[in-house]
């Protein structure tokens, strides 16, 4: 786990990690913001944005 501020709620907040089937997402437990959300195995970012 990862301590990270916030964008959306701008406090710092332990990533809450979530997984369903091959897709972990980590999100804010304060306001639900996604941070991250990547399919496990394939290794590139699916949300929020490419670069
Ligand atoms: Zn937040």
């Amino acid at each position: 786990m990862a301590r990270r501020t916030c964008p959306s709620c701008k406090q710092v907040v332990e990533e809450k990690l979530i997984k369903e089937g091959n897709v972990i997402t980590k999100s804010c437990p304060n306001c639900g913001y996604t941070f991250i959300s990547y399919e496990k195995g394939k290794g590139y970012l699916v949300y929020p944005k490419r670069s």
